[in-house]
């Protein structure tokens, strides 16, 4: 049996009864973990410790006795350091930290750890608490996910031609290409989703237009959407919100 101290950020609840709920988490330096917590409650507004809830972040000691897929862990001791409750104050804000937390779940494995995208969920719930443009923040996010699980999208060249994109012309994203496609390659391809000279600087994360945030998260959205395999289920209740 392992005992193991890191630092985690509450994903998902995957369970839930009057004694224990099963979490999954994502930790800095162990990735996705799944795990039983037993005696230590959800927060409600009477109660302050010890809780555990989504979206909070915190210090944990848990035992397990394997690192392998489909072991479950028992958490032993949960220190909050920033609550999740800091984000239920806007809609917004909650539902940019269910996007985020929906999508880490799902295209992370239990176990396989990625300490830059810890370290880049962290900064985003921290952000959206303060920053006042979201969908920036998420944006931001959805970068540093696609970086961190090496599926970032080829934004410099056309992926069919190989060329280098040309200042004019319209220009399309392919998520089963993986990145650009040009005016010369776009039209053999029914798989597309056409975008904006603005919104590529954007998703390159130089500096943009405004008006190019909405369509750069857009954009993002389509192509993580076909990596899951399915639809962020906030990402429509999220854009009506912002
Ligand atoms: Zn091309």
């Amino acid at each position: 049996m392992a005992i193991i101290k890191d630092n985690a950020v509450v994903l998902r609840r995957l369970d839930y009864s009057e004694s224990s709920q099963v979490l999954a988490v994502f930790t800095r330096e162990h990735g996705k973990v799944r795990l039983i917590a037993k005696g230590i409650k959800r927060a409600t507004r009477g109660r302050f410790a010890p809780a555990i809830d989504l979206l909070d972040t915190g210090h944990l000691v848990f035992s397990v006795r394997t690192l392998r897929q489909e072991a479950l862990a028992i958490l032993t001791e949960w220190t909050q350091s920033e609550a999740g409750a800091a984000l239920r104050d806007r809609l917004d804000r909650l539902l940019a930290a269910q996007y985020v937390a929906f999508a880490v779940a799902e295209l992370t494995e239990d176990w396989d750890p990625h300490p830059l995208l810890f370290d880049g969920i962290r900064q985003t719930l921290t952000s959206l608490t303060t920053d006042t443009q979201t969908l920036a923040t998420v944006t931001a996010f959805q970068r540093c996910l696609l970086h961190e699980v090496g599926s970032f999208p080829i934004l410099d060249h056309c992926v069919g031609c190989l060329r280098p994109i040309q200042a004019r012309g319209a220009i399309f994203l392919s998520s089963r290409e993986g990145g650009l496609l040009c005016c010369d390659c776009e039209g053999a391809r029914s798989e597309k989703y056409a975008i904006g000279r603005d919104v590529l600087l954007r998703m390159r994360g130089e500096p943009g237009t405004l008006d190019a945030i909405l369509p750069a998260f857009r954009a993002f959205d389509y192509y993580l959407s076909h990596l899951m395999g399915k639809p962020n289920p906030i990402s429509r209740m999220l854009l009506v919100a912002c």
